[in-house]
């Protein structure tokens, strides 16, 4: 586990959150529209339409209506009690993203842009996936609605999480398997753009995390930045006062932004995100941007990337698929320079017995993303004294990863599922 760096802001340091990204889609030196001609126009028009949609209290209403009635919003802050006894030290909260449909923060996301859609006049919806969390938000949300859905997922991620595949099926998807490259999450988008390019009357591509080019990453976190206002207001409800350092995972980074951006004017709470170590910070063990990573541009937005020194992205391994991927979203990459989040990140090994920590003392079975975030979480408890309170993000729930826990964990005879 590598420490996170800290240099906490002061009062002269402080500026306005909701100034970015700028109107070119950049976080300083990060984010932008790096992407061909073909694609420049979609992207506009999606610009346009979402800051009229941003304006207009009526979506935000029928927004509001959706998240409460079929993603069920608000959710939770639990106080970990038995965890925060065993381990001694300052008291663990819990933000509860786990207990929202379809199991993760995802739906917060795929439902402000499926609306944003049926706004546009599409009927058709596109989307990558990793594990599959983001395609089967997107496929419920998509049969809420009544539009076309089709998931781009690569043919090696479909083998991994077979019984997702079934399910994003059963809610009315269409799943394409991409064979190309490393048949996973990278190629998978590239499908998804292509398609997009080609169909971009009628469809529109939901992009999963806080990524790609402009409007996508602000978009996103403008989606997700509702975890951060609700832990703010239970927060001081539960204990008079703001917590001293909250934590959350980083994959691309939609549920740490969502769940930070309220509190970046905040000076007195520290932000940590996490990132997986992997096996080891080996290059091609682990997805740590920011420990082995370089500035450059990936799928339309320039940050931080795990690429080698002709500019070949390197390949990358988390044993959590959603923190599995080479970039992390550009508003982190600003956030780290300015040094108000740090980062630190979290091995495969640790994360997994955070992952079997939390079953076992709170009843809650964790993602394992979320499990990395949960280890630092941990580690900090136990070095904090009494009086100060953490707040972690359970950005997900683990019954995806049951199996493969229990593969990592040696437990055998468990049936095997496949799909064409
Ligand atoms: C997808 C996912 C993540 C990683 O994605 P971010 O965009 O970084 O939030 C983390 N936790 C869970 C449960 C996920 O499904």
């Amino acid at each position: 586990m590598t420490e996170p760096t800290h240099s906490p802001l002061t009062d002269t340091e402080s500026f306005d959150r909701f100034s970015l990204p700028d109107a070119s889609g950049r976080f300083g030196p990060y984010g932008g529209s790096f992407v061909p001609e073909t694609l420049s126009h979609p992207l506009r028009e999606l610009t346009n339409a979402y800051g009229k949609a941003k304006a207009d209290p009526a979506f935000q209403e029928e927004l509001d209506l959706l998240l409460r009635t079929f993603a069920g919003r608000p959710t939770e802050l639990y106080f970990a009690k038995r965890l925060t006894k065993r381990l001694g030290g300052a008291k663990i909260y819990l933000k509860r993203e786990d207990l929202l449909h379809t199991g993760a923060h995802k739906i917060n996301n795929a439902l402000g842009q499926a609306l944003l859609a049926k706004r546009m006049g599409k009927q058709r919806i596109i989307a990558e996936t990793g594990a599959g969390q983001h395609g089967i938000a997107t496929a419920s949300v998509c049969a809420h609605f009544g539009f076309d859905c089709v998931i781009y997922m690569g043919a090696e991620d479909m083998r991994r999480q077979a019984l997702n595949v079934f399910r994003m099926r059963l809610s009315g998807a269409e799943v394409r398997g991409v064979e190309t490259g490393s048949k996973t999450l990278k190629e998978a988008i590239n499908e998804a753009m292509r398609d997009w390019v080609t169909n971009v009357r009628s469809t529109h591509y939901i992009l999963g995390s806080a990524l790609g080019a402009h409007p996508y990453p602000g978009m996103v976190r403008d989606f997700h930045k509702i975890i951060g206002e609700e832990t703010k207001r239970q927060f001081l409800h539960a204990e008079g006062k703001l917590p001293d350092e909250m934590i959350a995972c980083v994959g691309g980074g939609s549920n740490a932004i969502g769940f930070f951006f309220d509190f970046l004017e905040e000076p007195s709470v520290r932000l940590t995100g996490v990132e997986a170590g992997g096996r080891s910070l080996e290059q091609g063990d682990h997805a740590a941007r920011f420990e082995g990573g370089k500035l450059g541009i990936l799928q339309g937005c320039k940050t931080w990337i795990l690429q080698n020194p002709d500019g070949q992205i390197n390949p990358t391994h988390s044993v959590s698929a959603g923190l599995d991927y080479a970039a992390i979203g550009p508003e982190h990459a600003f956030y780290k320079d300015r040094g108000r989040i740090g980062y630190a990140n979290v091995g495969d090994e640790e994360a997994l017995e955070a992952f079997k920590m939390l079953s076992s003392e709170e009843g809650i079975l964790p993602a394992l993303e979320t499990s990395h975030g949960l280890a630092l979480g941990f580690r900090r408890a136990t070095e904090l004294p009494k009086e100060q309170a953490i707040c972690i993000n359970l950005s997900g729930r683990g019954d995806k990863d049951a199996m493969e826990a229990a593969r990592l964990m040696g437990v055998s005879g468990l049936p095997e599922m496949k799909i064409q």
